[in-house]
C-alpha cells in the first residue's frame, strides 16, 4: 500500500491534509515533531512526507535536513507545507531539499495532482540517467 507521512502538530491542519490524501487511497502516517517523524520515516520508509516547517523543538526545515543526509531517508520526497510568507523562505526550504512547497491553506482539490506531477517527473529523470 502507498504510504505517506505526515509531519504536522496542528491538528485542523492534520485533518485537512487527510482528506485528499485518503481519497487517493495513500495509508497515512502521522508524527507531531520532527525527531519522531524522522524514526517514523526510518522504520517505515514512506512514499513521500508532506512536512509543516513550523514545528515544536525543531522546525521542518531543520527536519528536512537531517533525512536529506541520512543514507535510509534521503530518497525520500519531502513536500514542505508552511504559513511562512516571508521572503527568503521559499530558497531555505528548497535548500534543505524539499522537492516541493505548499502555502497554507492547502487546496484538498488541486494538491495531489502537484505532488504526483513532481514525483512523476522525478521518476523520468531516474530513467533518463
Ligand atoms: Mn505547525
Amino acid at each position: 500500500m502507498k504510504k505517506v507521512l505526515v509531519i504536522e502538530d496542528n491538528e485542523d491542519n492534520f485533518n485537512l491534509i487527510c482528506y485528499p490524501l485518503k481519497r487517493h487511497g495513500y495509508h497515512i502516517l502521522h508524527a507531531t515533531n520532527g525527531l519522531d517523524g524522522i524514526e517514523l520515516a526510518k522504520k517505515e520508509r514512506p512514499d513521500f512526507i508532506l512536512m509543516d516547517i513550523h514545528l515544536p523543538l525543531m522546525d521542518g526545515i531543520e527536519t528536512t535536513k537531517i533525512l536529506k543526509s541520512q543514507e535510509e531517508t534521503k530518497h525520500i520526497p519531502v513536500f514542505a507545507i508552511t504559513s511562512f510568507a516571508m521572503v527568503g523562505d521559499r530558497e531555505r526550504i528548497l535548500e534543505a531539499g524539499c522537492e516541493g512547497y505548499f502555502e497554507k491553506p492547502i487546496d484538498p482539490i488541486t494538491i495531489m495532482d502537484k505532488i504526483h506531477e513532481i514525483l512523476d517527473g522525478r521518476k523520468d529523470e531516474d530513467t533518463n540517467s
